[in-house]
């Protein structure tokens, strides 16, 4: 996909499964099962989708989950990387040395996994070896001081390593990492959790991450039972929607298992995609 001085590349890394319930917070089954159908074990499909971004400078955002996940975990998520991002890289012509930037939309091991991987000896080093990294510095203080309730979700081993290899650099507030790219702080889902911005010749397309997952997700009371400050989800992404559709912003939907990009539509209340890929 075209924006301006951009190149757009949805890249995948792979389908898992989440428990539905956990995906969809409030939202009760009767409802959320008609967009995203449960398996057996109550669990939905869902894809990762990193963003390859072609400019001046080539980066990727986010990474999926790698293949460092031991087997029980793998089984648990129902891990199926057939399709993987070496897989995806290679059919957009990239190669894991060329990229020049990695960004982290968060640190949580579906988007994160894949900014390492173990070498021959079994040590874990960064997986684009010419990289530098970004990630927001108040994700990472979080992310390597876990609690309770996020544990599950950070590995040290895919970002740690980084830090260590000295190819880490951090963001402390809003702004620009490369000129048209910017993030943007949600909270909600992470304290830290943030949405990338791609602005060129008047055209804005938007990483989404985790504010709006899927396109089942829409909806703004549609908020995941995983996030930390549900409260903070709800404010960000209803400013957000009347945003993304009046500017008419293409939207990627990160963790979609059939749609990675399209237009939020207002048809009186109801929102609906438009879907582009
Ligand atoms: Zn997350």
């Amino acid at each position: 996909m075209r924006l301006g001085d951009f190149e757009l590349i949805s890249l995948l890394d792979g389908y898992f499964r989440l428990d539905g319930g956990a995906m969809f917070g409030v939202v009760p089954k009767p409802l959320w099962e008609k967009r995203a159908p449960a398996d057996e074990r109550n669990r939905i499909r869902m894809a990762m989708r990193p963003l390859l971004v072609k400019g001046q400078h080539l980066m990727i955002v986010d990474a999926g989950a790698g293949d460092k996940m031991e087997p029980k975990l793998q089984e648990i998520y129902a891990f199926d990387r057939r399709e993987s991002l070496d897989v995806t890289m290679t059919r957009a012509g990239v190669r894991a040395e060329d990229i020049e930037i990695v960004l982290a939309s968060h640190l949580h091991f579906d988007h994160a996994g894949g900014f390492t991987k173990k070498d021959a000896s079994g040590a874990i080093v960064p997986r684009f070896p010419r990289a530098r990294y970004v990630a927001s510095r108040g994700e990472y203080d979080d992310a390597t001081h876990p609690h309770e309730r996020n544990r599950a979700s950070y590995f040290a081993e895919n970002f740690v390593p980084l830090d260590h290899a000295g190819v880490l650099d951090f963001w402390d507030a809003d702004g620009e990492i490369v000129p048209g790219v910017r993030v943007r702080r949600t909270g909600g889902h992470t304290q830290w959790h943030h949405i990338v911005y791609i602005e060129s010749s008047g055209q804005t397309a938007v990483f989404a991450a985790d504010l709006i997952p899927t396109t089942a997700h829409v909806d703004a009371p549609w908020i995941m039972a995983y996030d930390l400050y549900p409260m903070e989800t709800l404010a960000f992404k209803r400013a957000f929607l009347r945003e993304a559709i009046d500017r008419e912003y293409i939207i990627f939907f990160e963790h979609d298992p059939s749609i990675a990009a399209g237009y939020i539509r207002q048809d009186g209340k109801r929102l609906y995609i438009e879907p582009l890929c």
